[in-house]
């Protein structure tokens, strides 16, 4: 029996969220964000799958966007975090990709560049979050010195990313959402303010171009939108025994058996991406039924308590999260969140398609 841990990735789970996310803001444009191999659920596979919905896509890197466009993704590219040295200026060019720059080296690289090799480029914002960016009282002299200099222009979008948008009462992200608009206006160009959190609550943040993330994967499921879950994560049970009350499992005998169980060996472990910080507790389906962990997260296996399931055997499959398991509530039980999770499922588990 070859090892049954497999990423099971729904296209029309990734479709329909897309849709239903971009639908709440139908006065702007929306672009799916594929940075970090789409979120671990595979760039190249889910731009073809939004290739009809999703006009442009975002990554955090040129390298993403190059291994976009040799894989024959056309849409144009944004690459999140600008360039990393001047050369990547001219690949972003070549390569039909928007630069979001955030500091002056990067436009000046730009500026340095032959005419028809410069790409084109939006301007990060610093509006509060204090990552990246130009300070909002920066950024009109900014404009005024590259628009003359002919690397930003009129096409060029004012770019900024919100600290606490996944928190729909915090009065910050008013503050943020408010002095940047102000900026906004005073340039007349073109903004980009909202991730999927903030489409989702906060509407004002909605603007030309939403970059929509962890929702179109059915994270971020705080909301009532009806999202769905893009991956399930599952393995399958490779060994089974009788444990007696008082014997323990696991590496640090984490777990005792507190009457007579049943212990089900999963072949999934923290080098597959299952975090190592889940307790014993953490939910598990096995052919649909709920178990729950018992015994510390080894590198390649895990040990579950089935103690409950009279008709359990080896070869029966185990969802980790996915359509019977929340991400959220398995991120929640490692310490963690569910872009976490999605994005650390190891090159060792295959992405099936479906
Ligand atoms: N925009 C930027 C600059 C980001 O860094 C991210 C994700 O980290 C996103 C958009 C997408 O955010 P989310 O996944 O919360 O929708």
């Amino acid at each position: 029996m070859s090892r049954q841990t497999q990423a099971i990735i729904h296209a029309d789970a990734i479709i329909q969220n897309f849709k239903v996310l971009a639908a709440l803001a139908p006065h702007s444009q929306s672009m799916a964000v594929i940075k970090a191999d789409a979120y671990g659920h595979g760039a190249v596979n889910v731009a073809r799958m939004l290739k009809h919905v999703s006009p442009r896509f975002a990554v955090a890197i040129i390298e993403e966007a190059i291994a976009l466009r040799h894989a024959g993704i056309t849409a144009p590219i944004i690459v999140l975090e600008g360039a990393h040295q001047r050369k990547e200026c001219e690949m972003a060019a070549a390569h039909n990709c928007i630069l979001v720059t955030h500091n002056e080296q990067q436009l000046s690289w730009i500026k340095a560049c032959a005419v028809a090799e410069r790409p084109q480029v939006w301007l990060k914002v610093d509006s509060g979050m204090h990552r990246l960016g130009f300070s909002i009282d920066d950024v009109e002299d900014i404009l005024h010195k590259y628009k003359h200099a002919g690397v930003l222009n009129d096409n060029s979008v004012l770019v900024t990313h919100l600290a606490c948008a996944d928190d729909n009462e915090n009065p910050f992200t008013e503050r943020q959402i408010e002095r940047f608009m102000q900026l906004a206006k005073r340039t007349h160009l073109g903004v980009s303010v909202a991730n999927s959190p903030a489409t989702i609550q906060w509407p004002e943040s909605r603007g030309c171009w939403n970059r929509l993330g962890v929702a179109v994967y059915g994270g971020f499921r705080e909301t009532s939108l009806s999202l769905a879950p893009a991956m399930t994560l599952r393995s399958s049970i490779i060994a089974l025994r009788q444990v007696p009350k008082g014997e323990s499992v696991g590496y640090g005998q984490t777990w005792t058996a507190q009457q007579n169980s049943k212990i089900a060996t999963v072949g999934i472990g923290y080098a597959d991406g299952y975090p190592r910080h889940c307790p014993n507790g953490t939910p598990v389906a096995v052919n649909g039924q709920p178990a729950s962990l018992a015994g510390r997260v080894s590198m390649d296996m895990i040990t579950i308590d089935v103690t409950h399931l009279p008709n359990v055997a080896i070869g029966d499959s185990v969802e980790l999260w996915g359509e019977n398991v929340s991400i959220g509530e398995v991120a929640e039980a490692a310490g963690t969140i569910d872009y976490e999770l999605m994005t650390r499922v190891s090159a060792r588990v295959p992405r099936i398609v479906k």
